[in-house]
């Protein structure tokens, strides 16, 4: 019988990476970053997983919204904070945490009747210069909230990083100074890291670190694998063999006939193509595992289908096909078609079938 494309989650893997996380930042709490469905592999099973988070973030209100109606009970930060003021009430009543990161919503915040004050995470723009309150914000913003009864006192601090994924970049440093420069004269605590810079920078693993995908166990940093953090991947994706065909030197293959074959071989034809998420790029550049060797794709990737050049082997109808997982790390997929894993992770659409093994 022929089965959907499949992504398997090991929430064992979850578990270990988030494992990883306490020995590398030993003494800081942990903000699971949740977001785009736990980064395409499921946000409830995932937060049900990690029970040993201190909070969770995610990007926007309706995130957080379905971790409570799944029954999450930890803190949820909300890390845009809210789009308009007429989301507070919501937020109270559903007791999430909100990042703060323009004036507009510190004039909201204090303008609010609430029921009950909020947990506040200023957003301090260190040079990154996409989110966060600039150096004469900052100060002022501190001040007017510091007195308000509708903030939770003390409040947390944040900035986020540009470059903490490239070694010898000096931004990451930079950006440091600058943060610390800020905020000498405060006391509060302060969450700086995203996964590459706590498995790069140690200096950010301050009272809160926040990663996101390298709990998925896929690496932060380009070049580096996962495995050389001690990190596993969490997702497998998988579909099948539908068809084994035979095809002549000179005959093309698929849309376009941009892949000719080189001499007599067998094609796989796998059903997954990018209606399921798997990369159109792909096409006559990436590799997938069938029975643990790599066989490469040939010719473009349309919607439903994907062909493999299998040669001689003894690979028939109704085999496995991994696209990514185990021994064929989706970095290495993300770097051949230049993009990031976070993006190949977090594409994947409803017509895959997801299963979860291993819980614990
Ligand atoms: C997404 C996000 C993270 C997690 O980043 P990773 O690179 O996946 O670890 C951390 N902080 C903020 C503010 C984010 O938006």
């Amino acid at each position: 019988m022929f089965r959907r494309p499949q992504a398997r989650i090991d929430l064992a893997a979850l578990q270990h990476n988030f494992e990883q996380v306490q020995k590398i930042a030993p003494h800081s709490k942990i903000m699971a970053v949740l977001k785009a469905n736990a980064y395409g592999h499921g946000m409830l099973q995932v937060a049900g997983q990690l029970k040993s988070a201190n909070a969770f973030g995610v990007a926007r209100i309706d995130e957080a919204l379905s971790l409570r109606a799944g029954g999450v009970v930890k803190p949820i930060v909300l890390l845009e904070g809210f789009f308009h003021a007429d989301e507070l009430p919501q937020i109270v009543a559903s007791n999430l945490q909100i990042v703060v990161h323009q004036m507009e919503q510190v004039q909201a915040l204090l303008n609010a009747q609430l029921d009950s004050p909020v947990r506040v995470w200023l957003k301090i723009d260190s040079g990154m210069h996409r989110l966060g309150l600039n150096e004469t914000e900052f100060p002022q913003a501190w001040q007017l909230l510091s007195q308000s009864p509708n903030v939770v006192q003390p409040m947390r601090l944040m900035s986020h990083f540009a470059c903490a994924d490239e070694r010898n970049s000096g931004i990451t440093e930079q950006q440091l100074t600058c943060f610390n420069q800020l905020t000498a004269n405060i006391d509060a605590e302060v969450a700086l890291a995203n996964s590459a810079a706590i498995l790069a920078w140690p200096k950010t693993r301050t009272e809160w670190v926040r990663p996101g995908l390298m709990l998925y166990g896929v690496s932060p940093v380009a070049g580096q694998r996962a495995a050389q953090y001690g990190l596993k991947p969490v997702m497998t994706l998988s579909s099948s063999v539908i068809a084994v065909r035979s095809v002549r030197q000179g005959d093309k293959v698929g849309y376009g006939a941009s892949w000719c074959a080189p001499a007599d071989t067998r094609l796989a034809v796998v059903a997954i193509g990018y209606g399921d998420g798997y990369p159109r790029a792909a096409g006559n550049i990436a590799s997938v595992l069938i029975n643990q060797q790599r066989y490469p794709v040939v010719g473009r990737v349309s919607m439903d289908m994907l062909t493999v050049d299998i040669g001689v082997a003894d690979i028939n109808v109704g085999d496995q096909v991994i696209l990514w997982g185990g021994d064929l790390p989706v970095e290495e997929i993300a770097e051949q078609i230049n993009t990031i894993p976070y993006e190949l992770l977090c594409n994947i659409t409803s017509r895959v079938q997801f299963s979860y093994i291993n819980a614990g």
